[in-house]
């Protein structure tokens, strides 16, 4: 749980404004939840409105979290929600980092599982330590590392802002997974701490120009789109990538 957000009182009241004019607006309390997955609740409690977010939604754009307000108002009012909040809702909810992010919370709470940088065969402590002295000088503040809990093929890493993470697919901590292979992984999870998602047209950009050139620089590279595709032929799937 996390403190009270008074911006996001500002996005509620206004949601119970335009939806129900003629009545004066509620008391409203909102705060963001670690919930498992992306499940909000709106509850009125002796006139008091009580509202929990997802806290994968802590850094979603303001018009994501503006249709938030009002389809959570709606819901509570029984009313219908307008179409446009719907849409941009669902967009950013589907999309594959905020997916990535809600499936790694689902099974953190699902499993309780302890985090570990220690693989068996690559310690991701130490290839953090090695990269960000390289490549970063040493001004990557680190977060929590961990190997995957199951063997996930087609994203190979993630960074999650939210719960400052970086999660590397377990299918790499192998015998035969070269550790320059790894750390060309984790290279890349760990460009996404330097180089925040950026909004652009309203939408979240990822893999901005400066991020790309970037990882492009690291010696490896060429090798690594190469051994990527080797992966994606060995298991016929669709091309592997770090996300
Ligand atoms: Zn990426």
């Amino acid at each position: 749980m996390s403190a009270v957000q008074p911006q996001l009182n500002a996005l509620f009241a206004d949601a119970f404004r335009q939806l129900e004019p003629q009545r004066p607006t509620p008391a409203i309390e909102v705060r963001f939840y670690p919930y498992a997955g992306l499940n909000h609740t709106i509850r009125l409690r002796s006139g008091r409105v009580y509202v929990r977010l997802s806290d994968i939604f802590r850094d979603a754009p303001p018009n994501v979290q503006r249709a938030l307000a009002f389809i959570l108002v709606a819901k509570l009012l029984r009313r219908r929600t307008p179409q446009m909040h719907e849409r941009v809702y669902r967009e950013y909810a589907t999309s594959p980092h905020v997916l990535r992010a809600a499936d790694l919370a689902r099974r953190q709470h699902g499993r309780k599982l302890i985090s570990s940088a220690r693989g068996t065969y690559h310690n991701l402590d130490r290839l953090f330590a090695r990269l960000n002295r390289r490549y970063f000088d040493n001004e990557l503040e680190k977060p929590t590392l961990t190997w995957s809990p199951r063997r996930t093929r087609r994203i190979l890493g993630h960074h999650d802002p939210v719960h400052n993470t970086i999660v590397i697919s377990k299918t790499l901590d192998a015998a035969d997974g070269p550790e320059w292979f790894v750390e060309y992984i984790l290279y890349h999870e760990m460009l996404h701490i330097k180089h925040p998602a950026r909004l652009v047209n309203g939408r979240r950009l990822y893999h901005t120009k400066a991020f790309r050139a970037e990882e492009e620089r690291y010696p490896l590279y060429r090798e690594a789109q190469e051994w990527l595709n080797h992966i994606a032929r060995e298991r016929r799937t669709p091309r592997a990538r770090a996300a």
